[in-house]
């Protein structure tokens, strides 16, 4: 019997080899769609939102993401030539957004840290969704590089951003990064996007249990009424490197608990299908939901699966479509279109991929024993994004 304190030695497979095979007969299969017209997949759930990570680097070696022991100098991050250019990136995301995407998200690792990303957001923002309408283009970053980039990355079309910040103090954010990097620089990121008008802007605050719980609530206070909407992320037993447990998982419902006790909340109603945080927002004296006040969010992805209407995909940096953040592999998009000047295969591609997509890891991880998800095999958050 395993001992559940005994750390899993997993050999390190390097996951970003392996692809799926996408059968022949994707590119003569009939396209399922709901009865909006929509692709979906074998739950009936729609191709909404597409992640694309632009780099596999990182200035930050975040512990619970990309640990120094493992990302150290002598890893092997993907060779330029391996990339989507930006011209196959909006290639793709253009097919993707024929077949029901509404919303892109850029991320990576770093993606402030890929050259010229202002060139790959114009080219992003001029795409319209089947109705016609802007997509939502927004980035996922660490803030380091905010202050300088807000106002070219408006300019470029980009809509909002979602900055990462575990804790305000000093200390506590500098061991979390592992690079000694300072809050106040991040903090100014976040006040030169909101100045650019990158809004409505949401932090990202993993929540370690025994690392930063203790900064939960100045972040609730300080964020309060700021107009920014602050997310407490459950520490995920992503990738495979980050030696995850369940003891260091603080339940969102803990999150909402201790706020609740110093700043009423009132949980509010989603606003859209699919949304991967529960609202709850900071009410007033009567104990009713107070605008001014804002909201926080949580997502809980390991205490309550949220895969019943999970409508997002992946694309890694080099070209490999993921239908789950828990996969182990991905489906090679990047040869089919390096391979054709038409987009006809890619399209088809794309439906036969999702039409038989049938991805619930957060769900069939609920079944089982707390620490069941520590130590398996699965590719790296940096590099499929988050
Ligand atoms: N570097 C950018 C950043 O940190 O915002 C974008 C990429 S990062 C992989 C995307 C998001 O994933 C961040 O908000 C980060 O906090 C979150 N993340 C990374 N590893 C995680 C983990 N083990 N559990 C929960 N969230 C994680
Ligand atoms: Fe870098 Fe983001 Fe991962 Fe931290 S969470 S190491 S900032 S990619
Ligand atoms: Fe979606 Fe996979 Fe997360 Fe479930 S575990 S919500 S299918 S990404």
């Amino acid at each position: 019997m395993t001992d559940r304190n005994t750390p899993i030695v997993i050999p390190l497979i390097d996951q970003r080899l392996a692809s799926l095979p996408i059968p022949a007969s994707a590119f003569s299969t009939a396209i399922r769609l709901d009865a909006n017209d929509l692709l979906v997949d074998t739950r009936q759930r729609p191709l909404r939102d597409l992640r694309i990570s632009v780099t596999d680097r990182c200035n930050f070696r975040c512990n619970y993401c990309m640990p120094k022991e493992i990302f150290d100098k002598d890893y092997a991050y993907l060779p330029h030539s391996d990339l989507l250019s930006f011209e196959e990136i909006t290639r793709m995301a253009k097919v993707f957004v024929a077949h029901g995407v509404q919303k892109i998200r850029l991320t990576g690792g770093e993606p402030l840290l890929r050259k010229n990303i202002e060139r790959l957001i114009e080219q992003l923002s001029e795409l319209r969704t089947l109705d016609g309408r802007p997509l939502d283009l927004t980035l996922t970053t660490n803030g380091s590089l905010l202050a300088r980039k807000a106002h070219a990355l408006k300019a470029a079309g980009l809509q909002r951003v979602t900055v990462s910040l575990d804790g305000l103090d000093d200390a506590v954010f500098r061991s979390m990064n592992d690079v000694d990097f300072p809050v106040s620089a991040v903090l100014a990121g976040i006040e030169a996007a909101q100045a650019a008008g990158l809004g409505p802007i949401k932090i990202n605050m993993v929540v370690k249990r025994g690392t930063n719980e203790h900064e939960i609530l100045p972040m609730a206070r300080r964020f309060m009424g700021s107009g920014i909407v602050l997310r407490f992320i459950e520490y995920m037993d992503v990738g495979a490197t980050n030696g995850w447990r369940m003891n260091e998982v603080l339940p969102s419902a803990e999150v909402v608990k201790l706020i609740h006790a110093e700043l009423p909340l009132v949980q509010l109603d989603p606003t859209q299908p699919g949304e991967t945080a529960e609202r709850w927002g900071f009410a007033n004296a009567a104990g009713q939901h107070d605008p001014a006040k804002g909201e926080i969010g949580v997502i809980s992805s390991v205490t309550q699966a949220f895969c019943g209407d999970c409508n997002r995909a992946r694309l890694s940096t080099e070209g490999k479509l993921f239908l789950c953040l828990f996969a182990a592999q991905g489906y090679d998009l990047r040869s089919i279109i390096r391979a054709n000047d038409s987009d006809t295969d890619l399209s088809a591609a794309i439906t036969h991929i999702w039409q038989g997509r049938t991805d619930r890891y957060s769900e069939l991880r609920s079944a089982l024993a707390p620490d069941a998800g520590a130590g398996v095999r699965r590719v790296e958050m940096s590099y499929i994004g988050g």
